[in-house]
């Protein structure tokens, strides 16, 4: 079982700590990354989707490579949260078997004395939060004059969190014959540029997104108002026998919100943003990860970092900023071999950016009905019936035989049981205990699902209709049978398209736009988008034969 692990060429020991965590073989980025650790000289970047493993992809080299006790900390990982921090230690520490080297977590909110105490002991690899690590680099207690390696893990989270200076601080006093190793989910500029500014032989291995976002991840949304959401949500909680989810909104007062309406309706939930104390906040995620509870309502903030297993869904309550945000909140469900569901909330409003979100993840979101009570209620007596027979099955129920016995003397054996029921479900079986959901319909839609474009082209820039048509086909993942009805003009054209390429277009025009108007807008008035005969005319040169209605 463990034969992809065997032939990366570890060591018996490793092997034996990767089949106690349950690790049965190597995820793509560790299997491409651990050789070049292992084997060769270079320095490393390296990306791959949140939850890929890209932890141990760099843990195992080191346990491998590093010798205990050298009298100088060996590695140093730096990591954007005190969160972060904690579970890389706890990752490597996990990874290391019978390895006799020393792992801690550094950062800030600790007692510095203590880690005083720590690091005079003799320290191995420090995983660290930046602020902390250079504080106690000004107090002289910690230095990096020594490294075999130094790691930035999750940069591109320490880029946003507006770390870089510490970063290259930090940097500028360690050693220049370390290996320097960068891992990401994602590669904005910047990280290349730290890159190039201090890293010396390097190589770059990327794991594409497609691979590992999309395939274990069941990926699905539901069109419904905003003053629905909360009984939409109910229903896909109960539908789910053994939901264990977490739950994102926008804000901290919509986190707070859902998860008390959550707690009034009964369900096991929790509430974590950040307002919450460090201390509130490892109690609730014990819980959560013990599944004592199993709802987890978050903002993305909060949620960053949290490394949770089995997740069965994740819940856009709320449409995430952007399609990288999207791509980061679904990434916590579908991990490590195990099937996952990713819902999103959308209002009518809201459509556009999440064609917009498809476009850019590169994903497939199918659109489904919010389960209907009858059949909730119908998996629920389902439910009850498995867990019945299960009881029978296991002999679980003998303390009882006295009860039943005088129970089967009020009536017949079928009376008996139902009553039963009803005392102990009525309840959970009550279909009326289900508010109405209204059906949505998007707007501005129009009748026939298309959308009539105004382009900022036309004949003065030598523009034909066939260029439109090109142009159109490029932006926006058309077809030639899709863009319809185009004219051409002296300095803009129209063409119409089905609704949904339309909204694409019009979000990345304007994501593009730089000037004061993007080159694609709805056309916009009704002359240029309504029947046939009209939509020819040109706003600007409306002919005297078409006279305007009145
Ligand atoms: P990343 O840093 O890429 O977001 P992590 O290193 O935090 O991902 O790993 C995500 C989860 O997957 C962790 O709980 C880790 O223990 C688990 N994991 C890592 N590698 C494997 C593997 N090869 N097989 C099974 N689970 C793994
Ligand atoms: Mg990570």
């Amino acid at each position: 079982m463990m034969e992809k692990f065997k032939n990366l060429g570890l060591s018996e020991n490793i092997l034996a700590a990767l089949s106690k965590k349950g690790f049965e073989e190597p995820s793509p980025i560790q299997e491409k990354v651990i050789p070049i650790l292992l084997n060769e000289a270079y320095d490393v970047i390296a990306q791959a989707q949140t939850g890929t493993g890209k932890t141990a992809a760099f843990g195992i080299p080191l346990i491998e490579k590093l010798i205990p006790n050298q009298g100088h900390v060996q590695t140093l990982i730096l990591t954007p949260t005190r969160e972060l921090a904690l579970q890389v230690s706890e990752e490597i520490n996990s990874l290391k078997g019978k390895s006799k080297l020393s792992i801690t977590a550094i950062y800030g909110g600790q007692s510095i004395d203590e880690q005083f105490r720590r690091i005079k002991r003799g320290l191995d690899i420090i995983v660290g939060t930046p602020g902390r690590i250079i504080d106690h680099m000004t107090r002289n207690t910690l230095s990096f004059d020594k490294l075999s390696y130094l790691i930035l893990d999750e940069a591109d989270e320490m880029l946003n969190m507006g770390f870089i200076d510490d970063i290259e601080k930090i940097l500028q006093q360690t050693n220049k014959d370390k290996k320097m190793l960068l891992f990401s989910a994602t590669m904005p500029k910047r990280i290349i540029d730290i890159s190039k500014k201090y890293m010396q032989l390097t190589k770059t291995i990327t794991v594409k997104k497609e691979q590992l976002t999309t395939s274990l991840t069941d990926q699905i949304y539901f069109e419904v108002s905003e003053r629905d959401k909360f009984e939409a949500l109910c229903r896909i909680i109960d539908i789910e026998p053994e939901f264990y989810g977490l739950i994102f909104c926008r804000t901290k007062v919509d986190v707070d919100n859902v998860s008390s309406k959550l707690v009034d309706r009964s369900y096991a939930a929790e509430a974590l943003h950040g307002d919450i104390s460090q201390f509130q906040r490892e109690r609730i995620l014990r819980k959560f990860k013990s599944k004592q509870t199993n709802v987890l309502v978050a903002t993305d903030v909060a949620a960053r970092g949290i490394d949770v297993q089995n997740l069965t869904h994740v819940i856009n309550y709320s449409l995430p900023q952007d399609p990288e945000s999207y791509v980061h909140r679904i990434g916590r469900t579908g991990r490590a071999g195990k099937q996952g569901t990713a819902i999103t909330f959308i209002t009518p409003s809201e459509y556009k950016k999440l064609v917009f979100i498809q476009h850019i993840a590169k994903t497939d979101i199918r659109k489904e009905k919010i389960p209907e009570p009858k059949d909730i209620i119908a998996i629920k007596k389902e439910n009850i019936l498995s867990a019945i027979s299960k009881i029978i099955e296991n002999n679980e129920h003998t303390t009882y035989t006295k009860m039943s016995i005088d129970l089967l003397e009020k009536g017949t054996p079928e009376d008996v049981i139902s009553a039963l029921l009803k005392h102990a479900f009525s309840d959970e079986l009550n279909e009326s205990s289900y508010s109405k959901i209204a059906q949505v319909t998007r707007s501005r839609i129009n009748d026939d699902g298309k959308t009539r474009l105004f382009i900022a082209k036309g004949r003065k820039k030598n523009f034909t209709a066939r260029d439109i048509v090109e142009f159109l086909k490029e932006k926006g993942d058309l077809t030639d049978h899709e863009i319809n009805e185009v004219r051409v003009f002296d300095e803009f054209s129209f063409a119409t398209v089905p609704f949904e390429k339309a909204e694409l277009l019009l979000a990345l025009a304007k994501k593009e736009s730089k000037g004061p108007r993007p080159i694609i807008t709805k056309a916009r008035d009704k002359n240029s988008s309504g029947n046939k005969s009209e939509s020819r005319r040109p706003h600007s040169s409306r002919s005297p034969r078409f006279p305007r209605k009145r």
